[in-house]
């Protein structure tokens, strides 16, 4: 259920995404886990179910739905419209978001180069990665630094002839394990001596100039996500030329604020379709077996379980909503404190809801038979990624007291105080 009225395009798009969800990337799901097999074999193909999968989404017209209409390569949708239509995608989200090319982290970084990005860039990065023809990853995340203070990052991109010397070790780099990455934009400071926000630039770097190692896989709560994977990646004496810089030197926070605003809603979109799945096995679950002479379903305290799941998804969906409405009537800039609160609230509620479909289906819902394990592990991460709870909550803070201290000068000087 929307809010605002959607226009027939998209309600279009919405009815053939919802049925190319259902009828397609759902069933797809076992077949692709099988065929990712095992051991270093699942970093080193992509299944042929998804290649096929990215043919159909593309023939359906559900292509590069969430580069939004200022970006003149995108499907021309607000970010409000994205956000009903990426809530669908996140109801199979190992299979949907990238048959659509519609996943992360190739998403924010295509918002990198359409939105800073030279047109030598764009040609080379931004014009494969649409086609689906490549993945990138953004590299961040360091472990020998808190990372969720990005001003800790301390890669070295240095000048050397004309070109940068890239030297770092990162980790928790999403899609580095991809067998088809081509490329990460890297994080790193090109001046220590200037001040904390002005230290950091952002580089290109292909994935295959030398000095560039992908360490290791690392897991989530025993998931390895293949074939994208977060990985442990080294730097070393990595070599780029000048024209990979992006936007210029010292201007990588400017960088990442306009990479992570949008993309942060989009994980929560995602979160509220797989919320939606989780509730319905939950519902059918419930109906299907019976204990101390009743059914699951007919204990009041599964009612409850029910209602409250539904009246937070659609409490965290208006908070979504709303923030996508924001990015598109006042941008991003104006929009920070409903995008922290939604990135908060969202997986939290969502993990909750979780929760209760897990406990429904009993030892059945923490195994491999049900999507809910893996779908818990993917969502408990995403109070840590893309920012700790606490950094954006320390932030909503912020704002609240700057906005009711600036409500409070105003009526002071009006002499109404
Ligand atoms: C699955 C997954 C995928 C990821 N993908 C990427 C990626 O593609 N690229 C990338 O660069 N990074 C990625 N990350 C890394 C992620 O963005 C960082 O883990 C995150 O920013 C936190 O940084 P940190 O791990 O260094 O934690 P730290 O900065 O060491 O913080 C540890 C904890 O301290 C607490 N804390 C921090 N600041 C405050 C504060 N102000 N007030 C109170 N408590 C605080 C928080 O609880 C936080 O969790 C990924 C992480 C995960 C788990």
């Amino acid at each position: 259920m929307s809010i605002v009225q959607l226009s027939p395009r998209v309600e279009e798009l919405k009815r053939t995404l919802a049925d190319f969800v259902e009828d397609e990337c759902i069933p797809a799901e076992e077949e692709c886990r099988k065929a990712l097999g095992e051991g270093a074999q699942r970093w080193k193909a992509v299944p042929a179910v998804m290649e096929k999968l990215k043919v159909r989404a593309r023939s359906l017209g559900l292509w590069n739905l969430f580069l939004t209409k200022e970006y003149k390569e995108g499907a021309g949708l607000t970010n409000y419209e994205y956000a009903v239509l990426c809530e669908i995608m996140g109801r199979s989200p190992s299979i949907a978001p990238e048959a659509c090319n519609c996943s992360a982290p190739d998403t924010g970084n295509m918002e990198v180069f359409a939105k800073y990005g030279t047109e030598k860039q764009k040609e080379k990065w931004l014009k494969p990665l649409l086609a689906g023809e490549i993945r990138s990853a953004f590299a961040m995340t360091e472990p020998e630094v808190a990372s969720s203070d990005a001003t800790n990052i301390c890669t070295r991109i240095e000048r050397s002839g004309n070109g940068y010397k890239v030297n770092g070790r990162k980790w928790w780099i999403s899609g580095a394990g991809h067998p088809k990455c081509a490329v990460f934009i890297t994080m790193g400071k090109t001046d220590l001596s200037t001040t904390k926000h002005q230290q950091q630039s952002i580089v290109v770097v292909p994935a295959d100039t030398p000095g560039v190692t992908v360490v290791r896989p690392l897991t989530v709560f025993g998931y390895d996500d293949a074939p994208h994977g977060h990985c442990e990646v080294v730097f070393d004496n990595v070599w780029v030329p000048a024209e990979n810089l992006i936007l210029g030197e010292g201007r990588g926070f400017e960088v990442i604020q306009g990479r992570l605003g949008p993309g942060r809603i989009h994980h929560c979109m995602r979160s509220l379709g797989m919320a939606e799945r989780a509730l319905e096995l939950m519902v059918e679950r419930v109906q299907t077996r019976s204990t101390f002479g009743r059914k699951i379903v007919e204990h009041g305290v599964v009612l409850d379980y029910i209602a409250k799941s539904r009246m937070d998804l659609e409490s965290a969906r208006m908070l979504v909503l709303r923030a996508a409405d924001m990015i598109d009537k006042i941008g991003t800039k104006n929009a920070l404190k409903e995008i922290a609160m939604a990135k908060v609230v969202v997986p939290n509620v969502v993990l909750t809801i979780l929760d209760r479909a897990i406990q429904m289906f009993g030892a059945g819902g923490v195994g491999q038979d049900t999507p809910l394990a893996e779908f818990w592990a993917g969502m408990r991460t995403l109070r840590i990624a893309d920012g700790p709870d606490e950094v954006h909550t320390r932030q909503i803070a912020q704002l609240e007291i700057r906005q009711l201290n600036a409500k409070k000068a105003s009526r002071m000087n009006k002499g109404k105080l």
